[in-house]
């Protein structure tokens, strides 16, 4: 028997618009065009979500290689490098981009912010997906990564006039800033992208652990190991003050976290399904345990579905027609 007096569970949490948005892309492909559809990397960094698609006949592919010529591809909501796209066009495949307009948007920049002369300096997490996919708008570019203040003194990229970092959309609000200001104490003339790369689901998901973090001894942020704004999550929590865990569901608890332990408060990151919260709170919620929603922040955001699904729902009316 545990300690838990209350659970509060923050909002907002979990699925954000980009992942709402990728995860339906999916299951409505599979609607349409029957199994298998295939996904070129984990549609959203979720096992729980990718293995109910699996269930449904999608199949997870890392190389475009692995699905056939004419098969129907999904491209997960990280992004993808330039090269992929040519790659999908070559095999004839036919594409359905779920790419996050957010994601999208740093690739524009990418775009044209090396048109307009300017070097790019990009702070994310060497070899994460979604970096791959903003590097690889341009690779000729060779834009370099910075991930620490540590990374910005290592930096050898001269120092060009026109100078602008762009960033990952689900780093740590607080170590970015840090690594801002590093490159502009190095870099006096570095200027920001137009509008803040972190997206709004990465700011208000940290926004709402860093309230909930003072006011509980425990936080659990439901969300799967490779999710890069569910560990941020977790990080957060213990930067403010808590314990914290990233759990990826219900059978990850340990009973030994809860003894002692008055307030429990849990969020989940951007991927992580509401029905693994609701697990989690079903499990610690005994007889005499409080559970209210520690609301932060409304949100609101809503993505309409990718547009080769709105072409082909399109052309479905005009046969029908
Ligand atoms: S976390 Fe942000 S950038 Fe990533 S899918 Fe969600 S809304 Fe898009």
């Amino acid at each position: 028997m545990h300690t838990v007096k209350k659970i509060l569970l923050a909002s907002p949490r979990g699925f954000c618009a980009g992942v709402a948005r990728a995860v339906k892309a999916v299951e409505d492909t599979l609607e349409i065009f029957g199994a298998p559809v295939y996904v070129k990397h984990e549609i959203v960094h979720n096992t729980h979500v990718v293995a109910a698609l699996h269930q449904k006949g999608a199949i997870t592919i890392e190389d475009l290689k692995e699905a056939p010529e004419g098969a129907v591809v999904v491209f997960s909501a990280h992004g993808s490098p330039r090269a992929h796209y040519v790659e999908a066009r070559a095999r004839q495949v036919r594409l359905i981009d779920a790419t996050c307009p957010l994601v999208t948007k740093v690739h524009l920049e990418v775009q044209r912010f090396l048109k307009d002369g300017y070097t790019i300096v990009y702070i994310g997490h060497k070899g994460h997906v979604e970096g791959i996919g903003v590097l690889g708008e341009v690779p000729e570019a060779k834009i370099p990564v910075v991930e620490t203040v540590a990374g910005v003194a290592a930096l050898a990229i001269g120092n060009p006039e026109k100078l602008v970092y762009l960033t990952q959309t689900t780093l740590s609000i607080d170590d970015t800033r840090a690594v801002i200001d590093a490159l502009k104490e190095r870099y006096p003339q570095i200027v920001a992208p137009p509008l803040e790369d972190i997206c709004y689901a990465t700011t208000n998901r940290q926004t709402a652990v860093k309230e909930l973090a003072k006011v509980t001894e425990l936080v659990l942020i439901v969300g799967s190991a490779s999710s890069s704004n569910s560990t941020r999550l977790m990080e957060t929590a213990r930067a403010y003050g808590a314990t914290a865990y990233l759990v990826n569901d219900v059978t990850a608890l340990d009973p030994q976290w809860f003894v002692g332990v008055a307030t429990v408060g849990i969020s989940a990151g951007a991927s992580a399904p509401e029905h693994l919260v609701q697990d989690i709170v079903e499990h610690i919620a005994i007889e005499g345990v409080v559970v209210e929603d520690f609301i932060v922040k409304p949100e609101t955001m809503k993505f309409s579905e990718p547009l080769e699904l709105m072409k082909i729902r399109a052309e479905l009316n005009k046969n029908q027609a």
